[in-house]
């Protein structure tokens, strides 16, 4: 048995320490904050859980779905059985985006042949184009050379296409809309989400607040097979030798041995603590690869005036709403989800809640009777990297040059833009890299 730590507690360090705790090694995990969940986690206000900014998950979220089974959790989640998504628009009647029961990539045809945001002609465009992203190899340098708008363009998409339908599902998944994010990353949203199998993006989403399951179940899991979960405790440095320096709540200074290291830290702060010279080469990955906003609105009505268990807006400010009401709550709490949201982040929340309080009684008919109970705003001004063309190379595998030293986390290189999934991914191959079971321990064994 060797002694691993695992720096961050979000998914990629908790994926990271049950597997390294599970193949048999001493983890010890430290997180600065007092919980463990990252960038999806909650907090408490007025007594009552609420998510950092909402969460979705697609079916085919393998690594994120197998770690909610993992938490025991899964049943605390809702996945569709089919995907199924209401577009709002102003003055006009929901459309919909839904599959049926064919094989890919026929399975959204039918939908898309009726979809009316989208003139007739141009559906039809669609399709062809859809097929045509099937051929992009993301892992081609040349598709992270170009934006995924341009190429949209070259294969005969408009605006209203553009507007309509890839940049609906576009936005959330990349944070950044198709003029400005990078082809490959995009291809394989749609390749893996769209496009693959016929019910790869069915959408799931958490019936609770997510510290729950990133948290509560996660420090469960945790401390069940055995991993020392040090929340409070910021790391300050990682020594060439593997030594790790911390301080605690209460600003003593300590240092922690370990065999293995794996760094599941933002890359700013994984930049500022790891080792010359991986941390200059971090700091300029870091600096590249930027940061995208997610802004979210939070509004409770005195009465149900949203039908749908979320939707998608179209020629609306509102991005996607979510209906994120819970057993014995009055009336209704949606939460409007903003991505790429630069032109939301400095706004004062007095004027967000105005402005989304109007946005939504223009789509929700019930809504414009209706009373705001309460409202506020969250802001995650580092949600995710910006996945523009010429990312892939700012995205550092998990192995380093530092014997011992695994990196991990969304904005490694999985291969999936900043997601729950890819934060997963990172920390499984992260952890298998340095704390694989031991030739010896197998043997043992
Ligand atoms: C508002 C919002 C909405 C999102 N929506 C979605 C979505 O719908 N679907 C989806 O798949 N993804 C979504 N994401 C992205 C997803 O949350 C992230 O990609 C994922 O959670 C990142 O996990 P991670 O473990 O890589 O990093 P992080 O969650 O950033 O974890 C890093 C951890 O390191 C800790 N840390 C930092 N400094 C130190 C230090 N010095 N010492 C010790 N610990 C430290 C941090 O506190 C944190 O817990 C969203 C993100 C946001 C913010």
């Amino acid at each position: 048995m060797s002694r691993v730590a695992v720096l961050g507690g979000g998914l990629a360090g908790i994926r990271a320490a049950l597997d390294a705790a599970d193949a048999g090694h001493a983890v010890t995990l430290l997180e600065r904050a007092p919980r463990l969940g990252g960038l999806a986690g909650s907090f408490e206000r007025a007594g009552r859980g609420v998510d950092t900014g909402q969460h979705v998950f697609l079916r085919c979220c393998t690594a994120y779905r197998a770690l909610l089974d993992r938490l025991a959790v899964t049943d605390a989640t809702v996945l569709q059985d089919r995907l199924d998504v209401t577009v709002l628009r102003p003055g006009r009647a929901p459309a919909r985006l839904r599959r049926t029961g064919a094989p890919a990539p026929l399975h959204l045809a039918a939908s898309l042949l009726r979809y009316d945001p989208v003139p007739r002609r141009a559906r039809v465009a669609l399709g062809r184009a859809a097929l045509a992203l099937r051929a992009v190899d993301p892992a081609d340098p040349a598709a992270d050379r170009e934006t995924f708008g341009a190429w949209l363009r070259r294969h005969g998409q408009g605006a209203v296409a553009v507007r309509g339908v890839w940049d609906l599902i576009g936005l959330p998944t990349l944070n950044l809309p198709a003029d400005e994010a990078s082809l490959a990353l995009a291809a394989v949203v749609f390749r893996v989400g769209l496009l693959g199998a016929a019910d790869a993006a069915d959408l799931g989403w958490a019936r609770v607040p997510l510290g729950e399951l990133h948290d509560v179940a996660a420090r469960r899991a945790l401390t069940g097979a055995g991993v020392t979960v040090a929340t409070g405790t910021r790391v300050v440095a990682v020594h060439r030798d593997l030594r790790v320096t911390t301080t605690g709540r209460d600003g003593r200074r300590d240092t922690l041995a370990a065999d293995a290291v794996v760094c599941a830290l933002p890359p700013e702060i994984a930049a500022a603590v790891l080792p010359a010279p991986l941390a200059t080469r971090l700091a300029v990955d870091a600096a590249a690869l930027g940061t995208s906003p997610i802004v979210d609105v939070h509004l409770r009505y005195d009465r149900t005036v949203l039908d749908v268990p979320f939707a998608a807006g179209l020629d609306t400010p509102v991005q996607w709403v979510f209906d994120r009401t819970r057993e014995g709550d009055t009336g209704q709490y949606l939460v409007v989800s903003l991505s790429a949201a630069n032109a939301y982040l400095a706004r004062p929340s007095r004027d967000l809640v105005a402005t989304f309080t109007a946005a939504l009684a223009s789509l929700l008919p019930r809504a414009r009777a209706a009373r705001v109970l309460d409202a506020f705003v969250t802001r995650a001004p580092r949600a995710t990297f910006r996945p523009v063309p010429g990312t892939a190379a700012h995205r550092p595998a998990a192995a380093t040059p530092l014997p011992g030293l695994a990196l991990a986390g969304a904005w490694t290189d999985t291969g999936w833009p900043a997601t729950m999934e890819g934060a997963v991914r990172s920390g499984s191959t992260a952890a298998a890299l340095v704390a694989a079971p031991r030739a010896a321990d197998r043997v043992a064994a």
